[in-house]
């Protein structure tokens, strides 16, 4: 069911879970602000969920609240986790699905990189 991104933060959401270590995750890359692992159910070749240390449910929550060095680090984050995986050249898609109507899952902030084969028009149609 998609979530409803104004909700108040679920600190038992997966991705918390995976946070804190209460289950596994493939992991990518690790710092103070970041978590990135592959995604579960890929829909491309390189499919990585970035995360933020911080109990965000969204982009909205995140970008309103999250200190500018939360921020900072998140987005420094995910440019080098794509580019460390090689994906600048071939080039990638970041997708952060916010609430209801863009089918958001999980209720922590995660950005999609997409990457390793043509990726499509930018929605269905
Ligand atoms: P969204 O629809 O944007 O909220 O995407 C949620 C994503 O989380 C989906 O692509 C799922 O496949 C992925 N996902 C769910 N549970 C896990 C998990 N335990 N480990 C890795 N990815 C997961």
């Amino acid at each position: 069911m998609p979530i409803d991104a104004t909700q108040p933060y679920d600190d038992q959401n997966i991705f918390a879970k995976i946070l804190r270590g209460d289950i596994p995750s493939k992991k990518v890359f690790e710092d103070e602000f970041a978590l990135a692992f592959h995604d579960i159910n890929p829909q491309a070749p390189h499919h990585i969920l970035v995360i933020p240390k911080g109990p965000y449910v969204s982009w909205d929550d995140f970008s309103a609240k999250a200190s500018d060095a939360e921020i900072a680090g998140f987005v420094r984050a995910v440019g080098h986790v794509a580019r460390e995986a090689g994906l600048v050249k071939p080039g990638y898609r970041l997708l952060a699905n916010t609430g209801t109507n863009a089918h958001q899952e999980v209720p922590h902030l995660h950005v999609h990189i997409f990457a390793g084969r043509q990726l499509g028009p930018m929605l269905s149609r």
